[in-house]
């Protein structure tokens, strides 16, 4: 659109086939009248104007956030808050905080949006990005951005891959999360349903966990509840869960070694050799133990080995890069393109992963895809939510060139992609074809959604309490 202005501001004289501007004023039914003049100097009206026979559904010069409301579904897998914002001209847009993290990181910004244009996407990101960050915390400011896309293409009529500078690619590739299961037997069913679906790339998780059940397999992990990654009942010794990884100082002997590697194997066996295979939830363990693993699997050309250590040390995942074959891969708790330019500038790892309802939404994830772009890294996209933010993920992934693959962690959960309006099957052949639809294109099926929605919870209510902006945000003086 910039650029489309600035040719407006062209000399009459312009040489021939380039832009005319006393021609196209005449044509515009201006007269001798600058648009300058007669739009007082306000872009978003210009362009209004300029834009007119362009088909769409409001004014989006005039277009004002008059409310927010949430519905928190669950079991989507996980807990999924969606976002509605309502408009001035009857135009809805639809977010999502991310899996796991609280409603009201989002309520807690609407006296920031209340009056303002959503078109002004990136402005409004700037003033609740404070409210941000890493892991949950930024699911508010994320959810919303994605909203503020979604009425933003819904104005001007246009997919939001569209103004995030057009699309790379129309179908977009999703890989496969495959749950662990009690039995190999279960598990091998996972996979092979994966495979049956079209799947064109897995993701497993194995770890340390598996060590817990036979002696000798592992050092000083008797102390820690290993088979609680996430949290759960503290051990005399502190909570595994929460505690960071080099700081267990629990080792895998060559014996534990050798039975991943047969684990392993036996999957590589199931999937061949043809579907890539990635790897996750490792355990807690330090840098020392990330690399004698990273080796022990170099045979089974893994498609890459994720969050071995955590993603704030640069210095470590730089260590692990540099002594291990397979790619190493992190970044779906990371808040803000400047995070992950600390591990692209040190080379600390072969790709990048970021959440797009945790990295900052659409416009910083194309930004964070695009940094990493310039340095020859690859990004592929965790996800773990409903389908309203899968298609935000798929209009980021569209626009942006080195993109790879979108998780998908709801394959199991059925009516999944009934929460959504618009054509079915979203996935198909493990691929989602990129809307053309205005917006993120598609819309909440409130038949649909209401199977999911949490118990005792309310329906778009409305959150008055959330209202009044009560601080005072400049973060400088
Ligand atoms: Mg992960």
């Amino acid at each position: 659109m910039k650029n489309f202005l600035s040719r407006l501001a062209a000399p009459a004289s312009a040489p021939e086939g380039g832009p005319n501007r006393r021609e196209f004023i005449r044509n515009a039914g201006l007269g001798g009248l600058s648009l300058g003049m007669l739009f007082d100097g306000k872009p978003e009206q210009e362009l209004e104007y300029i834009t007119q026979k362009v088909p769409r559904d409001s004014k989006p010069a005039d277009l004002k956030i008059t409310d927010m409301r949430v519905a928190i579904l669950s079991g989507v897998p996980f807990s999924s808050p969606i976002i509605r914002i309502d408009t001035n001209q009857g135009l809805v847009g639809w977010g999502e905080v991310r899996d796991g993290a609280s409603a009201n990181y989002a309520l807690m910004l609407k006296s920031r949006l209340m009056g303002k244009n959503p078109c002004n996407v990136e402005q409004l990101f700037k003033l609740i990005k404070p409210f941000g960050n890493h892991g949950r915390a930024a699911g508010g400011v994320c959810g919303v951005e994605m909203a503020l896309w979604d009425l933003a293409g819904k104005a001007y009529n246009v997919p939001a891959w569209q103004l995030l500078g057009g699309q790379y690619r129309d179908t977009v590739r999703m890989y496969a999360d495959t749950p662990e299961s009690d039995t190999y037997e279960g598990f091998a069913a996972n996979i092979k349903k994966r495979k049956d679906l079209g799947y064109t790339l897995l993701k497993m998780d194995f770890g340390i966990d598996m060590l817990a059940d036979k002696p000798g397999q592992l050092v000083n992990a008797g102390l820690w509840n290993i088979n609680n990654q996430y949290g759960g009942k503290p051990s005399p010794i502190g909570n595994y869960g929460l505690t960071k990884h080099p700081f267990t100082r629990i080792q895998v002997t060559t014996k534990g070694l050798d039975r991943l590697v047969e684990h392993v194997g036996k999957v590589r066996d199931l999937v061949g050799y043809d579907i890539p295979l990635s790897a996750d939830h490792f355990g807690h363990f330090d840098v020392n133990t990330a690399i004698q693993i990273g080796k022990a699997m170099e045979p089974f050309r893994l498609a890459w080995m994720e969050d071995l250590v955590p993603w704030f040390y640069t210095d470590q995942w730089r260590q692990i890069t540099e002594a291990i074959d397979t790619p190493t891969l992190t970044g779906e708790d990371i808040y803000r393109k400047e995070e992950f330019m600390k591990l692209i500038d040190a080379h600390a790892v072969d790709m990048i992963h970021p959440d797009l309802a945790s990295s900052g939404g659409l416009l910083e994830t194309k930004k964070i895809g695009d940094y990493a772009e310039d340095h020859g890294v690859p990004m592929a996209m965790h996800f773990a939510g409903s389908p309203i933010s899968l298609m935000a993920n798929v209009h980021c992934a569209a626009a942006t060139e080195n993109f790879i693959a979108l998780e998908h962690h709801g394959i199991d959960v059925p009516g999944w992609e009934d929460i959504v309006t618009g054509a079915k099957p979203l996935v198909q052949n493990g691929f989602v074809k990129v809307p053309t639809a205005p917006g993120l294109g598609v819309n909440l099926n409130e038949e649909g959604a209401r199977r999911f929605l949490k118990k005792e919870n309310t329906w778009f209510a409305p959150t008055d309490v959330w209202t009044a902006k009560d601080s005072w945000d400049r973060e400088w003086s």
